[in-house]
């Protein structure tokens, strides 16, 4: 590919919403370069997406190479009801407390976001 690039110099980088896929892109360096752009003025602005970075850097360097694989291990394994009471009380030990908010959160698993209303309805 040798499109001709035009330097836009007037992108309007706040306005992409920074996702984690794109974080993880921006590590590895594969990110366009107004979302690039869009990634770096978060990272200056915001600690909550420095931590973002952080964490998602920290699961690469466990050995997970792509969000997909993650994202395939966490949702083969949805945490228990009982799991997902001990997380409302954030009583849990913390990697599976991690877990859950990852299987909750991030790959948004519609069924136990249910559950989770439904604990914290019931108390
Ligand atoms: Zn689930």
């Amino acid at each position: 590919m040798s499109q001709t690039q035009h330097h836009q110099s007037s992108v309007v980088a706040t306005e992409i919403p920074i996702t984690t896929q794109m974080l993880w892109d921006y590590l590895d360096e594969q990110l366009p370069e107004n979302e690039m752009i869009a990634v770096e003025k978060a990272l200056r602005d915001s600690q909550q997406f420095q931590q973002r970075l952080i964490h998602i850097r920290e699961l690469r360097d466990s050995g997970e190479h792509t969000l997909g694989a993650i994202w395939r291990r966490y949702r083969v394994s949805c945490p228990t009801r009982e799991v997902l009471a001990i997380y409302l009380r954030n009583a849990g030990d913390p990697r599976q407390m991690e877990y859950v908010h990852f299987h909750l959160n991030v790959v948004g698993c519609r069924y136990c976001q249910a559950n989770v209303t439904d604990l914290s309805r019931n108390g």
